[in-house]
């Protein structure tokens, strides 16, 4: 270093002079002053906290099978086996694809799913719970809010910013999260033959999500809604992102009961024929039943992996009411207990409010508010009652409270 440049010495970085900056630290060949160290080490911080996130959230850990992901899907969902063993493996799959190293040309496309199964039976449950194993960010959005680019309601971008209001709009995070869309089956196509004239809510918007399914950069207004030109669009790539759709698609046995029908009519003599379980046929379901319901086939495609929930028998109703992990009687349990009573359910009373639950067909939707009604009147009284300390319900007790509820006109409608 000349004797020159000792005596004007500068800050390599931002240029600043020695007698601006309050400390200058100097380097091999370079000067740093503070504020720029500062600065460094912000980003630094940024960078670091970023990447410490994925790794936290999107690393499957190396030991994790699907067996592991149903195990823990058992906790919370009963029954559904067959839904969780294609919900674990394409989960599990999915986050493989993402993690692959690229040292060849085969590429593992998108598993994305289609649950088919009535209203009541677990669907969003399911995704719900393996989003919240995997940590990782998850939106829940309803299919029926959407229309055509250009009509009345919700564009189907939109989808995405749920997603990314989730996850703060932190588009990496965003970028790798899950999406479940729900009634999926309202956007069907109203007749199996395409349609001259539009239809706006329908094929429409089966073929403006298709992109977003497959995985494309899509252009998303921050705050939902239609786009609006003041409205700043966010880019979020859609080809790590998982999409779960469901859908009830009520009328789609029989559809599936007349392909059936088909089929074994075709193949009459052959030793191979198949026993056909009548009583519950959406075990049959394909790809060729949805089409027929309506939804196009593009569409279809690109939810490879598709599988279905049985309906809730009585007995899968009274075990979802006292055996999940957070059992809704564990709930009532745990809020009787802040008040330091101990609520007690016979099994009797257990076994009416599942059987209520089936009368209304509501599936496990029904329990909640036939436990809400039979228990308002107690969770009201109660609290003022310091010297109650167990409080019991019997079937007696459920039958009166439920036959005064609004609900009993439910069943009558
Ligand atoms: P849908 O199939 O209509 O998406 P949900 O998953 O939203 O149904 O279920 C509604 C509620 O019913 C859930 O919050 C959950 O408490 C309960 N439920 C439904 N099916 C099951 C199940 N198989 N096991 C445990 N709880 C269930």
């Amino acid at each position: 270093m000349s004797k020159r440049d000792k005596y004007n010495l500068r800050c390599s970085f931002c240029g600043r002079d020695k007698s601006e900056a309050l400390i200058l630290v100097a380097g091999i060949d370079a000067h740093i002053c503070e504020v720029c160290t500062e600065q460094a080490q912000e980003i630094i911080n940024d960078e670091l906290g970023k990447k410490q996130l994925l790794e936290e959230n999107f690393d499957l850990p190396n030991s994790l099978t699907p067996l592991d992901i149903k195990t823990h899907l058992d906790q919370y969902v009963i029954g559904q086996d067959e839904a969780k063993k294609y919900l674990s493996v394409a989960v599990y799959n999915h986050y493989k694809r993402l993690a692959q190293v690229d040292d060849d040309e085969i590429e593992i496309e998108k598993s994305n799913i289609l649950l088919v199964g009535r209203t009541g039976t677990g669907k969003t449950l399911l995704a719900k719970t393996i989003a919240k194993f995997l940590n990782v960010p998850f939106a829940i959005v309803d299919a029926t809010v959407f229309t055509e680019a250009g009509y009345v309601g919700e564009d189907v971008e939109s989808i995405l910013s749920r997603l990314l209001q989730v996850c703060n709009y932190n588009t990496e995070l965003a970028e790798k999260g899950i999406i479940y869309i729900d009634e999926i089956d309202k956007i069907a196509r109203k007749s199996d033959n395409p349609s001259i004239t539009r239809d706006v809510s329908g094929e429409g918007v089966q073929q403006a999500m298709l992109k977003m399914l497959e995985g494309t950069e899509v252009h998303v207004p921050p705050h939902g809604g239609r786009k609006h030109p003041e409205q700043k669009l966010i880019n979020v790539n859609t080809s790590n992102i998982l999409f779960i759709c469901g859908g009830a698609f009520d009328g789609v046995e029989k559809i599936i009961a007349r392909r059936v029908n088909t089929h074994v009519i075709g193949f009459k003599g052959s030793d191979e024929k198949e026993e056909i379980d009548r009583e519950h046929l959406l075990q049959y379901i394909t790809q060729k039943d949805i089409k027929s319901f309506g939804l196009i086939p593009e569409l279809i495609g690109r939810l490879p992996v598709l599988t279905y929930l049985e309906p809730l028998d009585i007995d899968a109703l009274r075990q979802i009411l006292t055996e999940p992990k957070n059992a809704l009687l564990k709930q009532y349990k745990k809020l009787f207990q802040l008040e330091g009573i101990d609520l007690k359910i016979t099994d009797e009373a257990i076994e009416f409010i599942a059987q209520k639950a089936n009368d209304f067909n509501l599936g496990a939707r029904g329990l909640r508010s036939i436990c809400e009604a039979i228990m308002t009147d107690a969770m009201f009284e109660l609290p003022s009652k310091k010297d109650v300390k167990t409080f019991t319900i019997n079937k007696d007790y459920a039958e009166q409270k439920l036959s005064k509820s609004k609900l009993t006109k439910l069943k009558a409608a």
